[in-house]
């Protein structure tokens, strides 16, 4: 595919996937790479965040069995969508409400890999994610878009970085969000997290075999972002 995508132009936009590791700095590369390209940020973690959010409110959380219905859960109404504010963050929200704060406390993060083993839960985001990439002009990260999501992706990345950096680097970003928790706890949350995603049965974290992998545990964001866009200018 041709990067150059002249507005109005029937050419496919842009497509690329990255997957990885809790908290290897996937979102500060597909921001970077939005910016960049001139695409469309996807956080589809943010998405199964948001769902859990809601089963914590519906008090659905602690009774989620394998085979449940997004009837059962309560969720058939549900609206989620991002919307772009005036710093061209994109916001996601659910059911009209801004939901970006609160889905970053440490109680989302404990709950949230068990919600996103469950199988109706995984149909209903991926069929989401699939139609808001359908017209191409995305970059969009999580656990499965290399892999489930988006296979025909025109980049795929997948992303890792020692344990001990990435407990670090999720650390920093609490304390600055004011989120309060210690490096033990972030570090038993992304660990935990890890196993679960790597181990579910549907759509588990997988490397695709098309994928390059980009280890950023020694990188700053520029040299990052240089590497990758060598790759970008790679694509055919
Ligand atoms: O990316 P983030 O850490 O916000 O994702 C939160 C959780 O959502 C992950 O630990 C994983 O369990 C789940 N997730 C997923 N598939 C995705 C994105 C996130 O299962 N595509």
């Amino acid at each position: 595919m041709s990067l150059k995508e002249e507005e109005g132009s029937d050419t496919p936009r842009l497509n690329i996937a990255i997957d990885g590791y809790s908290a290897c700095g996937k979102s500060t590369l597909a921001k970077q790479l939005a910016q960049e390209l001139n695409l469309t940020y996807i956080d589809t973690g943010a998405m199964y965040r948001a769902i859990t959010l809601l089963l914590i409110r519906n008090g659905k959380i602690d009774d989620l069995s394998h085979n449940v219905t997004i009837k059962e859960l309560g969720l058939e109404l549900v609206d989620i969508n991002f919307e772009t504010d005036q710093h061209n963050n994109r916001i996601l929200h659910i059911n009209g409400e801004s939901v970006e704060n609160m889905i970053r406390s440490m109680n989302i993060a404990k709950h949230v890999s068990n919600v996103a083993e469950i199988p109706a839960i995984r149909k209903l985001l991926v069929q989401l994610q699939q139609k808001m990439a359908e017209n191409g002009g995305v970059v969009m990260d999580g656990r499965d878009i290399g892999t489930v999501v988006l296979p025909n992706a025109d980049l795929k990345i997948f992303m890792t970085a020692s344990p001990g950096i990435r407990a670090q680097r999720r650390l920093k970003q609490l304390e600055n969000q004011g989120v309060a928790t210690t490096l033990e706890e972030v570090k038993g949350n992304i660990t935990k997290r890890d196993h679960k995603d790597e181990n579910r049965l549907t759509d588990p974290l997988r490397k695709a075999d098309d994928a390059r992998v980009l280890d950023n545990s020694e990188l700053t964001h520029e040299e990052q972002l240089k590497l990758v866009m060598n790759w970008v200018h790679q694509i055919k």
